[in-house]
């Protein structure tokens, strides 16, 4: 089977959510898909719209050990319209997972900490800084 990364021949291709032309994914070898960060966990991380990337097992990691910081957190953060959005997509997203908020808000930290490398202290402390949960929502800006 061809990379379409490298054109070599592969015994394994991991499909990678990556824009190939017309395609959404890519098709790539274990080398490529690892040059370019897409593997861990021995399997393919998440990609996002802008490309940028973090492993499900190590999201769920994060989010565990960061629960408890982000159960008070969360009882810190408004609830008036300023942030309605927050509010509504963390609803949305609870119910669809069907977990405790807290849950999806701790997963929202630790996957925006891995997607951009940044530590989840700086996300948290943003976070408490700005009284506003905005910056972790899927839409927001880079770190
Ligand atoms: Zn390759
Ligand atoms: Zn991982």
């Amino acid at each position: 089977m061809e990379c379409q990364m490298c054109g070599g021949d592969a015994k394994e291709l991991h499909v990678i959510p990556i824009r190939n032309g017309d395609s959404y994914v890519t098709k790539a070898c274990t080398d490529c898909a690892e040059y370019i960060g897409a593997l861990c966990h021995g399997k393919t991380k998440l990609v996002f719209e802008d490309e940028s990337m973090a492993c499900s097992v190590c999201v769920d990691e994060l989010a565990g050990r960061i629960q408890d910081i982000c159960r008070a957190l969360l009882s810190e953060l408004p609830t008036d319209e300023t942030s309605a959005n927050f509010t509504e997509w963390l609803c949305d997203v609870s119910n669809v997972l069907r977990e405790p908020p807290v849950e999806s808000f701790a997963r929202a930290i630790a996957t925006k900490a891995l997607r951009y490398n940044v530590s989840v202290e700086c996300v948290i402390t943003k976070v408490w800084r700005e009284r506003s949960a905005a910056c972790i929502l899927p839409s927001a800006a880079p770190l």
